[in-house]
């Protein structure tokens, strides 16, 4: 029967091993993502048992890759585009550049051709964005400047592959390809257009692409979203936010030869300007995650493990060329540039693998006949080792972030704070209070135990809030309080009371289980927003979990009831 589904078998399989294999990963203390790989490996056809079908898999992380990028898009306007394009334009030509440049060197080595290692090296110098995003999110770094030139560079690169990809079936003849117009543009065979022709073609499509979506999607689109949510119905606004996503990035695709990714990215960007971008990106959340953990197994699945052993030396040195030639490049670029220490090394651990455009160029190579099958394996290799490493490289910059920021608080006054550094020199407060998130809720709390006079600390993942609280002299550490070295860092140990002012639960329970670790003693107040959560959180450990809407209506209720007594106020009116 299953044969006859090959769609519903295929996401049955990679959901369902996916969350096998991540909660064994997550329960070794490895990120899920490691688990996600391995699934796809598992059902791959390298590996024996059951195969799954590949070609519906990559297809399937493409809608990942599309409501990602569209929800980089809602976070992201014109304004942030244009603000780093003075350090991502250069910065992701340059690295482009380096990058190829050590591939070609490698594949000349290997006794390829010129045009076989320029399709390497240039497989070899574009990033995953699905990887890109997902570390730059789980950091809280999105609204960040770092982050922000982190998405301003993957949008370059992504926008130099779109024309590498439409120029090299153009120019693979020079190049000692095959002469066949494959992959080419329709409209350019047509009217058998040469090297220039076919730049030109695309420059134009690009551009017509961007135009119509900056002069009409920017009318059409938050209009439809607006008359949606005033029908009031929050099926139909999910359905019109996704609906959107989709056809834009099909659309930009097939019609102006633009990638899904970009397609995507635009149409989350034109709706960021609209006051509903926020309820639209929440709609699309738990289709991203269920579609961006495809991505992962689809990569795992064309991974032949054999080939690590069949090619050790060669595949190293990609995964060099990948994991730190890139990674020098871009923190040079990027210190060049003025930026500190801390975003030159964020940026480089971002950019510091491949993936999905990879795979699509070195493709189009073999079928080019530039690229022997051997590349092929080299990158697909190296793609699943640096998204495998990825994590690692992020937890070594971290710590060396966290090291840098402590030296530069006390030795290097001439550099500007960066704003996005962690700040880490342990506390030298005692017997304090650990207030973790300073949104809505914290700042309240933070500002009640400011007039009380007790000495607290804030932990905060936003750049611009630390910012503000140093302004005021308040005692901060940036990052995100999940994470071991950020707690640490707040000196839980002689903590009296840890106030958890953040929203999201899980989280909340992470940090819960770290403080209960490390002080039987401190008392923890949680906040929450469900009967589950506080359950949850109270099992890991905290004393007091206060849930939000608990607290509304007993407000509510308050005002009720004080109303009802006055006076004035017409008693026995029925309430309803
Ligand atoms: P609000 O929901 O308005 O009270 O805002 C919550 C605040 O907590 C925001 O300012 C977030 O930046 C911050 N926040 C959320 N999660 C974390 C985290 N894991 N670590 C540190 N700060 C966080």
């Amino acid at each position: 029967m299953i044969h006859d589904t090959p769609l519903i078998a295929t996401i049955v399989a990679g959901l369902g091993l996916a969350f096998v294999f991540g909660a064994v990963a997550q329960r070794f203390k490895v990120p899920p993502l490691v688990g996600y790989l391995l699934a796809g490996v598992a059902a791959g056809p390298f590996t024996p048992g059951y195969v799954a079908d590949q070609k519906l898999a990559t297809e399937l992380a493409e809608i990942g890759v599309i409501l990602l990028m569209f929800g980089v898009g809602l976070h992201f306007s014109l304004r942030d585009l244009l603000s780093v394009r003075a350090i991502a334009l250069p910065g992701a030509i340059v690295q482009i550049a380096v990058a190829t440049l050590f591939g070609l060197g490698l594949a000349v080595g290997m006794g390829w051709t010129v045009g076989g290692g320029l399709v390497f090296g240039l497989a070899l110098s574009v990033a995953s964005t699905v990887v890109l995003l997902r570390a730059i999110q789980e950091r809280h770094l999105m609204e960040t400047e770092r982050g922000r030139i982190a998405v301003g560079w993957l949008i370059v690169e992504d926008l130099a592959m779109v024309l590498a990809l439409v120029l090299l079936p153009a120019i693979a003849p020079l190049l000692g390809g095959s002469t066949e117009q494959l992959g080419t543009d329709p409209l350019a065979a047509h009217f058998g257009l040469g090297l220039s022709g076919v730049l030109a073609l695309t420059l134009v499509k690009v551009g017509l692409f961007v135009g119509v979506m900056l002069v009409v999607g920017r009318r059409v689109i938050p209009w439809l979203l607006h008359y949606i949510a005033h029908t009031g119905s929050r099926e139909l606004f999910r359905l019109a936010v996704l609906a959107m996503a989709l056809c834009v990035a099909f659309g930009a695709a097939k019609l102006f030869g633009v990638s899904l990714a970009l397609g995507a990215f635009f149409a989350g960007m034109i709706l960021s300007e609209s006051p509903l971008s926020q309820r639209a990106a929440q709609e699309t959340l738990p289709l991203r995650d269920a579609f961006a953990v495809l991505f992962f197994v689809s990569v795992g699945m064309l991974f032949d493990p054999t080939s690590i052993i069949r090619e050790p030396w060669p595949m190293l040195a990609t995964l060099l060329i990948i994991i730190v030639g890139k990674s020098a490049a871009a923190f040079v670029i990027v210190r060049a540039f003025g930026h500190p220490t801390a975003t030159a090394l964020t940026i480089s651990a971002s950019l510091a693998q491949i993936g999905e455009f990879s795979f699509i160029l070195a493709e189009l190579g073999v079928k080019l006949k530039l690229l022997p099958a051997q590349g092929l394996d080299l990158i697909l290799g190296g793609a699943i080792l640096s998204i495998l490493l990825n994590p690692l490289i992020f937890a070594i910059v971290d710590r060396l972030n966290q090291r840098l920021a402590g030296r530069e608080d006390k030795a290097a006054p001439g550099e500007p704070a960066a704003p996005a550094k962690p700040r880490s020199d342990a506390t030298t407060l005692t017997g304090h209070t650990i207030l973790v998130g300073y949104g809505r809720v914290g700042r309240l709390i933070g500002t009640a135990l400011a007039q009380e006079r007790q000495p607290f600390l804030v932990i905060e993942a936003s750049d611009d809030l630390i910012a503000k609280l140093q302004q005021a002299n308040i005692d901060t550490i940036a990052g995100n309080a999940a994470q071991p070295e950020v707690l640490k860092a707040a000196n839980f140990d002689q903590a009296k009371f840890v106030i958890i002012a953040i929203p999201e639960a899980f989280e909340a329970g992470q940090v819960i289980r770290q403080a209960r670790a490390a002080n039987p003693q401190v008392q923890i107040i949680a906040r929450a927003h469900r009967d589950e959560e506080v359950e949850h959180l109270i099992g890991l450990g905290a004393d007091v979990v206060i849930m939000g809407e608990r607290e509304i209506a007993r407000g509510m209720i308050d005002t009720f009831t004080a109303r009802q007594q006055q006076p004035s106020a017409p008693a026995d009116q029925p309430v309803g």
